[in-house]
């Protein structure tokens, strides 16, 4: 280890910025947040120096700068400067970082993660502050906002968590549950009162909490739509329930030694009835499992994540809801379809194309109406029946529209055709699910913003 890391407290601390440019306004501002005061050394300041709260010395740098400074920063582009910045901190024993010049400094700075009171400090002593940042952007996603507060939370419940578990292993133990569970869980997703409640219960009784549910979106396909919460729940949860809509690669990014529960569900024959599904979360939940019910797309839309909830809320069991990305937002984008364009549509329309008694039982009036975009789910099977009633409810035959297959992957593939035709053409490709339908002007815009090609 090159360098010795640790964390400076600075409050209340005068520290020297040598440099009136811009890397001196970086430097500064880091200082300002940390509680620092600053007097930055410089004939001249840049614009932005001077909107920051900082004592301002209009001079060439001289010895006596450093008189009283805790820290020292040389950021000029005057290597003679740096240089005397450097040798004559170091004479009196002040840290002293000279930008870009790791030779001349006692101290590096790192890149910073900063979830207050937890902070995150990437550093490669000098040899690539570039890497640095890359990493830091890389855990910028695995530590969530929400950590800081976890951090303060626990903070204020460190006395009393103390004085109840003397034992420091025993301690050690609780905290660990507490991070991993439902506290936690709920201080990050902002309900701190029910946290509060609940983690005082838990010091009281001393014993565990139950299971919970997390009813996650896991969008359409592309693993790299998922979100960070998504993701999170993720690697946290003891049992996955998923079904078809979920892609493999997804569910292979959900934590190793989770027991996976297929609960599958084409369109007509479901692997296992809602009911049961409903049941099941609330058994696991009850056994002290965290369950991940996984659902493509997002699960309040077409996904009768409602009624899971729903019978969750009915017995007390604790849950919490992920969007995720619809099949219309992500398969349109990646089609290059938007779903509205000021010159096409002012309005769209998200219907379930789910045959009942073979026919589609739609407010036709209403998806018939110009200017308009309307994304069919599960509409497949009812295709012809579709097309046709959209053009008897007065869309013209040349209305655009497309099919796009299993969007978001290297499966997609995108036909296009009118109203008109749409059924014929879609019954020549032989198409594997899942696929959606869009109609509507936006659909002509797909020849200029199409992207992403797989073959
Ligand atoms: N909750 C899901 C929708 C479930 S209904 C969501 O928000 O997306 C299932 C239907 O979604 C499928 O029949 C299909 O019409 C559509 N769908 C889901 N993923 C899709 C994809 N990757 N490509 C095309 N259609 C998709």
């Amino acid at each position: 280890m090159d360098f010795f890391p640790i964390f400076l407290n600075l409050k209340g601390k005068t520290c020297l910025v040598v440099g009136g440019g811009e890397v001196a306004v970086r430097k500064t501002s880091v200082l300002l947040q940390s509680g620092a005061k600053v007097k930055v050394v410089s004939p001249e300041l840049c614009m932005e120096l001077r909107k920051l709260e900082i004592e301002h010395l209009p001079e060439k740098f001289a010895d006596t700068h450093l008189d009283g400074m805790t820290l020292a920063i040389a950021a000029t582009d005057d290597r003679a400067v740096n240089v005397a910045v450097s040798e004559a901190a170091k004479q009196r024993n002040i840290p002293v970082n000279v930008v870009d010049n790791p030779d001349l400094c006692s101290f590096v700075m790192p890149s910073i993660l900063d979830r207050s009171p937890l902070v995150v400090a990437f550093s490669t002593g000098g040899a690539s502050p570039v890497l640095a940042r890359l990493l830091r952007a890389r855990f910028e996603s695995l530590i969530p906002e929400g950590y800081g507060r976890l951090a303060a939370f626990a903070a204020r419940f460190r006395d009393k968590v103390k004085a109840k578990i003397a034992k420091p292993s025993e301690r050690r133990l609780f905290w660990e549950e507490i991070f991993e569970g439902r506290v936690a869980e709920e201080v990050l997703i902002g309900n701190e009162k029910k946290a509060e409640a609940l983690l005082e219960e838990r010091i009281e009784k001393n014993e565990s909490h139950r299971g919970e549910v997390y009813l996650v979106g896991a969008g359409p396909g592309d693993p790299d739509l998922l979100t960070f919460r998504a993701l999170r729940l993720m690697h946290k949860a003891d049992v996955v329930l998923y079904d078809n809509l979920v892609s493999k690669p997804i569910l292979e990014m959900t934590r190793r030694d989770a027991a996976r529960i297929y609960v599958g569900k084409k369109k007509s024959d479901h692997a296992m009835p809602q009911e049961e599904i409903n049941e099941l979360l609330v058994r696991l939940a009850l056994e002290g499992k965290r369950v991940l019910r996984l659902k493509g797309g997002d699960p309040f839309i077409f996904g009768r994540g409602g009624e899971e909830i729903e019978k969750l809320s009915s017995r007390g069991i604790a849950f919490q809801v992920v969007p995720g990305i619809t099949a219309a937002s992500g398969v349109s984008s990646y089609a290059g379809i938007p779903l509205t364009h000021r010159d096409h549509a002012q309005s769209c329309v998200f219907v379930t194309g789910h045959l009942k008694d073979n026919s589609m039982d739609l407010d036709w009036e209403m998806l018939a109406r110009p200017r308009q975009t309307v994304v069919v789910y599960m509409g497949l099977t009812g295709i012809d029946f579709l097309c046709s009633k959209l053009v008897e409810h007065g869309l013209p035959a040349s209305t655009p529209a497309a099919v796009v297959q299993q969007g978001t992957t290297r499966n997609q593939k995108v036909l296009t055709g009118t109203l008109g035709n749409l059924a014929e053409v879609t019954r020549a490709a032989k198409l594997t699910p899942p696929t959606l339908i869009i109609v509507g002007g936006v659909v002509s815009l797909r020849e200029k913003l199409s992207w992403f090609e797989p073959d």
